[in-house]
């Protein structure tokens, strides 16, 4: 059997053509993609030589779909049921998982069960997987789209749990792209006083607004250390966060953030390089510099929960729809800033 898909054939090079479906597992199933999530990683993934040579891949991992089909030994799910696909597998386990940080789990197999292939119509689900978990079911009132908002809410859910956002805080974001304004989205939720967001495009800048952002730096126009001084009454945010996929933006990141306040490194930069920091004010004003990535089972399913409670607004965040045969114009929306979020259907 055949199924259609975005294949990878190198950096920039995505052709969606016919493939071979893949065979479901005895102990597993297959699920019917009925919506994937485009994220940034995708994006960085498809546009650099991301598998050194080794293609055609299947990238996408922000998975929803119904049951297509059950292996003899599988008993958990059956067929039809409505199920999202948390791409992070845990050994719960482990020393790091059974103190309650799954997202650091030590157990190399179990963390690379699952998370890719998701730009197709079908994909496997093998027994380990459901076994291990991370697979959460969605209501019927639901939609396939909203819950597929429930992976890239994970980390950002994650991240601003950890560092607890809340009341009084002054927080700055740099990156108005989709994970900075869910970013804004659940600090506002979360209650944090006042949200500065930093960008070097406008267009996103005026959409970040709608998620709870108070003031907005074009860091192409104005010195954003400056702005961020002079917003703050000269001391700097609580905290800050960097969630870009650039060194420059950690650098700034400690200028713009008050003595002993706290500095996160969310957004990947590219592999191997590296950043220069001015040590010295991070000694004298003893300044916290945190790392994040990923998310706790715990964590994902709040976050997961989040993302289909009535009253988030999946619909701000989602701006385009697309057919997975358009999803090099879902790359090029999303890239310039017209998209917040794209979600592609592989049936449509
Ligand atoms: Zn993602
Ligand atoms: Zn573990």
């Amino acid at each position: 059997m055949q199924m259609k898909a975005a294949l990878m054939y190198g950096p920039n090079d995505i052709r969606v053509e016919m493939t071979e479906k893949p065979a479901c597992p005895e102990d597993g199933l297959i699920l019917k993609i009925m919506a994937v999530g485009l994220c940034g990683s995708d994006i960085r993934n498809l546009t650099s030589d991301s598998r050194k040579g080794k293609y055609p891949f299947i990238y996408g991992h922000e998975i929803v779909g119904c049951v297509d089909e059950t292996g003899p030994l599988q008993t958990k799910y059956h067929k039809g049921q409505r199920l999202f696909l948390f791409p992070g597998t845990y050994c719960m386990e482990c020393d790091a998982c059974i103190t309650g940080h799954s997202e650091n789990c030590e157990n190399e197999h179990v963390a690379k069960l699952a998370g890719t292939g998701g730009f197709a119509q079908y994909i496997a689900v093998g027994g380990e997987k459901i076994h291990y978990g991370g697979i959460y079911e969605i209501p019927e009132d639901v939609s396939y789209e909203a819950a597929s908002l429930g992976e890239p809410l994970t980390s950002v859910f994650a991240c601003l749990e950890n560092i607890k956002v809340g009341y009084p805080d002054t927080l700055v974001i740099i990156g108005a792209g989709p994970i900075g304004d869910f970013m804004a989205q659940i600090a506002r939720i979360r209650g944090a006083q006042r949200i500065i967001m930093i960008d070097i495009n406008q267009k996103r800048l005026e959409m970040a607004k709608q998620f709870g952002v108070d003031e907005i730096i074009n860091s192409q126009e104005t010195d954003p250390i400056e702005a961020v001084k002079k917003l703050t009454g000269g001391k700097g945010a609580d905290k800050v966060i960097s969630a870009t996929p650039v060194n420059a933006t950690q650098a700034q990141s400690i200028h713009m953030v008050r003595k002993g306040g706290l500095v996160v490194f969310f957004g990947g930069v590219p592999k191997g390089s590296l950043t220069e920091l001015d040590c010295n004010l991070i000694h004298y004003n003893n300044i916290w510099i945190k790392g994040h990535f990923g998310a706790s089972y715990d964590q994902s399913k709040r976050a997961f929960q989040l993302a289909i409670a009535k009253n988030f607004p999946s619909d701000k965040f989602i701006t385009h729809i697309l057919p997975l045969d358009q999803i090099n114009e879902g790359i090029q929306l999303t890239r310039t800033g017209e998209a917040i979020k794209v979600v592609l259907h592989p049936w449509d």
